[in-house]
């Protein structure tokens, strides 16, 4: 079978938003690393999500956690407590090294409150005067898509045509310490990054860099945010990507993964001295820490809990970039990779990223391209190796 019609791809576009391009499949299930479409064609997941889907498709211990919530609660709102809020909050605060966790729904939202945080911080405990609080960002960030947010984006796409924008953001060449620390004011409230760049090709900075930035916010009274929405929880061989470099930033900023696939759940976690500077009234989200949120994201944190996650990654991480490295020259250009994560450059006369994603998709790989001629492949961390090298094996036949 020939997979989706272009008529069924039509209609599934008929009436929403041209905000996205999708390949051409409609899928209908899913099970660990394979998914299947409405004619019943199987297709390995190369995608996961965008690492939301770590754990894989349908994982038994995150739908069992959300079949029995399902049955019991779903939501209060914050409005009262519920009876799955506190091992959720206790698990992934332990889970960090933090004291407090402040749960939301979407990454987008845990950035801005990470955001409010850092200058509600900086009036409160750093004594920066009202509204003058700046916040340093790198160049080729990518946050989220609020207002907030893509204002202080470099990419003309997510932001031509959405100003005006809020003030009050610096931008810095990644992987740039010199450049960190010349933008560094008195009013200067926190730095955020993101440890390893996902939308900008999984940009991995130099040796030291995390160190150093790490170093230059606490020389300076300054906060180091950790947007690890992509490159957190497991992904890159380590729970957090900052752990390759034994760095532990103020504020870790985690979604995706964080509703294994299952809910949207986000979440901004720290110590008592930063998170502890919101007080009732003054942030909230009405779904943000909901039952059923806390109860897939508690079996997330018991699963992460165990390193099995981690080390599949790093192991399946090295399979990876073996097979990619022997790609170079024949059709890739450059690979970066860390764990199971990996951003590689197609040779451009071998066509778009968009094209040798079509490729591969008519050989039943899903994967999905970033900026042009790069391809992002973050397949399930559950991936089998069998798969794994059967899925570059379709890669190296499209580059071929
Ligand atoms: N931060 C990073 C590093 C991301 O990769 C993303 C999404 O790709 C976001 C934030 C935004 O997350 P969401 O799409 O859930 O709002």
């Amino acid at each position: 079978k020939g997979g989706a019609t272009p008529a069924e791809v039509l209609r599934a576009e008929a009436r929403t938003a041209h905000n996205y391009h999708p390949l051409p499949v409609v899928l209908a299930q899913a099970e660990g690393a394979w998914m299947t479409d409405i004619d019943g064609r199987r297709f390995l997941d190369m995608l996961a999500g965008y690492s939301a889907l770590n754990f894989g498709h349908g994982h038994p211990r995150l739908i069992a956690a959300a079949h029995a919530q399902l049955d019991r609660l779903t939501l209060t709102s914050r409005a009262f407590v519920h009876d799955a809020f506190a091992d959720f909050t206790a698990g992934l605060g332990d889970l960090c090294g933090k004291e407090l966790v402040l749960p939301m729904n979407t990454g987008a939202e845990a950035v801005e409150t990470a955001i409010k945080v850092s200058r509600k911080w900086g009036y409160d405990v750093k004594g920066v005067a009202a509204d003058s609080a700046r916040i340093i960002v790198a160049a080729g960030n990518f946050h989220g898509r609020t207002t907030t947010i893509v204002g202080f984006s470099d990419d003309p796409d997510a932001r031509d045509g959405f100003g005006p924008f809020a003030p009050g953001f610096d931008q810095v060449a990644y992987g740039d310490l010199a450049a960190l620390e010349a933008a560094i004011t008195p009013d200067t409230v926190a730095v955020l990054i993101e440890p390893i760049q996902g939308e900008a090709g999984v940009l991995i900075p130099p040796d030291g860099y995390l160190r150093g930035v790490r170093e230059i916010c606490t020389r300076h009274n300054v906060l180091f945010v950790a947007d690890e929405i992509q490159a957190g929880l497991g992904r890159t061989g380590r729970t957090f990507a900052c752990d390759h470099e034994d760095v532990v930033p103020d504020l870790y900023v985690l979604g995706k993964a964080l509703g294994g696939g299952v809910v949207p759940v986000s979440a901004v976690v720290g110590d008592r001295e930063v998170l502890g500077v919101l007080k009732p009234g003054q942030h909230g989200s009405t779904f943000g820490g909901n039952p059923l949120a806390c109860a897939v994201g508690s079996e997330v944190v018991a699963m992460l809990a165990s390193g099995e996650y981690q080390s599949r990654a790093a192991e399946l991480g090295l399979v990876l970039r073996e097979r990619l490295d022997a790609m170079i020259d024949k059709g890739v250009v450059a690979v970066r990779s860390r764990g199971l994560w990996a951003g590689i450059d197609i040779d451009p006369a071998i066509g778009s990223g968009r094209e040798v994603c079509e490729r591969l998709m008519a050989r039943g790989v899903l994967a999905k391209d970033t900026h042009g001629s790069t391809i992002r492949l973050a397949p399930p961390l559950v991936i089998s190796a069998e798969d794994l090298q059967w899925g570059l094996d379709q890669l190296a036949a499209v580059l071929a």
